[in-house]
This record gives structure tokens, sequence and C-alpha cells, in this order.
């Protein structure tokens, strides 16, 4: 399927009609409770397997700009001007994806697994189908209404389509733990470095700690503070703990470094008298009614003081 640019008009989409989205899709999750009883990760990792062998393919990239994933959810997707990452909508009872234009063309992949990851679980659910078929529900399915845990079911299966375990596991195990292979394997995987360095930790194939960051001036001097967006580690209980606050006082100059250069900086640093080996690169990210922020994406891996 190819994609169409689309200039949002106000026209477009007027025939939005107000439902009680939290409602809605509360009970999403609330339907699905049987299924994933015990383990959601377990029911997501099932309903994506089920489009992995659809799609057939056994080599990365699993997407390409076709969005192949899409189309086997029977939806089609557009390009336009919108104010997040994607939406899906259901519009006389066509499935519409919308994706953000100015996204790269990784960031555009994930978000289409996203929104087909709420269109497998609405599906599961037994939603989709009712809210194409009455009146009432004609309008939009906004995602941003959804709840909280069919947000992280949907980025689980996003991660799942375009990153299938075992195949990541085998390309990215042999590989040193190091910024540039995270961005290779992005590349091999068509994805962004967020989301494969996110799948490398949450699947603890490297023994690393992500962090997405920005540096902080401090008042009157050379000082700097890093705030952390995200923090995550697959290092069980060993090494560096997460922070208590939302900053720390290490590893700013290196993350201001990163900030403002286009290269990966590396640097040493002493963390909590532990060696680590500090790799980031600047990397933006989409802040709703701001617009493109940048931030720091960069790995701690455990060393040995030279
Ligand atoms: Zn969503």
């Amino acid at each position: 399927m190819h994609t169409v640019l689309v200039k949002r008009t106000a026209s477009a989409f007027q025939t939005m009609i107000k439902t009680r989205p939290k409602q809605r899709s509360n009970k999403v999750i609330a339907r699905l409770r049987n299924h994933a009883e015990g383990s959601s990760t377990k029911f997501v990792e099932a309903l994506s397997h089920r489009m992995i062998q659809a799609l057939g393919r056994t080599e990365p990239p699993f997407q390409t700009e076709a969005f192949e994933y899409a189309t086997l959810a029977g939806a089609k997707v557009i390009e336009a001007d919108i104010a997040s990452a994607g939406l899906m909508s259901v519009f006389n009872g066509r499935i519409l994806i919308e994706v953000n234009r100015n996204d790269t063309p990784e960031r555009k992949s994930y978000t289409v697994c996203h929104e087909v990851g709420h269109i497998e679980l609405r599906r599961a659910a037994k939603l989709l189908a009712a809210s194409t078929n009455r009146k009432a529900y004609r309008g939009r399915i906004v995602n941003e209404v959804s709840s909280r845990a069919e947000e992280r079911m949907a980025d689980q299966f996003a991660a799942n389509l375009l990153m299938p375990e075992e195949v990541f596991r085998e390309k990215a195990k042999p590989l040193e733990p190091s910024l540039e292979n995270a961005i290779s394997l992005a590349r091999m995987f068509r994805t962004s470095l967020g989301a494969t360095l996110r799948r490398i930790v949450s699947l603890g194939v490297w023994d690393c700690v992500m962090i997405w960051c920005t540096p902080e001036k401090m008042k009157g001097d050379d000082e700097w503070a890093v705030k952390i967006q995200e923090f995550k580690s697959s290092m069980p209980g060993g090494g560096l703990s997460y922070p208590r606050h939302k900053y720390v006082w290490w590893g700013g100059k290196a993350v201001h470094k990163a900030f403002v250069s286009d290269l990966v900086v590396k640097e040493m640093l002493v963390i909590d008298d532990k060696n680590w080996r500090f790799e980031g690169r600047r990397e933006w990210h989409y802040v709703r009614s701001v617009g493109r922020q940048n931030r720091v994406m960069a790995i701690l891996v455990p060393a040995v003081a030279s």
C-alpha cells in the first residue's frame, strides 16, 4: 500500500462524534482481561506472533515504507500534519491510520505498528467491529484517550512486529554493547534508535542502561546536571539505580557535549565508584503542542578502568 499526502482540512473530519472515550477504552482492557489473564505480555505476544506469521518474513526489516502490517490489519495509512505521532480512526467503515508526515521513516513505521496494535487489541476485544457498525461511533477513535494499559500493550505489539524476539536476539547477541552497534541494528530492523535500545534492554540482550535525557545548565558556573526523561536498565540489581529524582549529577558534561554535537559522544564516567562507558547521541523527540525537542539518547555500559 502506498501512502498519500493529505493536508488536514477542517471539513474532512467534521462528522466527529463525541463518545465517552475513557469508558470505551477501558472496555477494551476489561474485555481482554480474561484472555490476558495472568500476563498481558503473553497475550500481546500471541496476537503479534500471528501477524508476523501472516507477513511471512524471517529477516529484517519486517516492515518497509509500504507499511505491510497496516495492509494485514486492513487499514489505510495516510501522512498528515497532526499534533502527535499517529492517530487511528474508523471513518465510514474504513480504518485509517494517520502518521505524522514530519517524522522519520522509522518512526512512521513504529507508529503504524502501534496503531495496528490498537486495531488488533480492539478486534480481539470485539470492539472495533461494533464501532464501525454503529452510527454513534462513526467518528474518530482518538488514541490519546485510550487507557495506559492499552498504550503499553500497543507499544509491546509494535516492538514485537518490528523486532521479533528470536530474530532480534540472534542479530543483537553477538554484538558488543555500543551505541554504534545499536545504530546498525536500528538500520537493519528499520527502527528508531530509541525503539531499538528499549528492545535491547527489555529483552536483556546486552548488559547496559539506556537513558533518554537533557542537559540542564546550573546557575552561575559551567556545571551541567542531567534531567532524566527515561531510564531503563537490563542489569538486575547491579550497577546503577534508578534516580530517585528526575535529576542526576553525573555525566553532565558528556550529555551536554552530545546535545550540541551531531556525532556519537563517548566518555568514561565514574558513578558511585563504578566505571561506566557513556555513549550518547542527540535525537529529537516530538512533544505535543511544543513540537520537536532535542534530547540525548545514551547507553551506559559497565567498564573496567584502564
Ligand atoms: Zn496509542
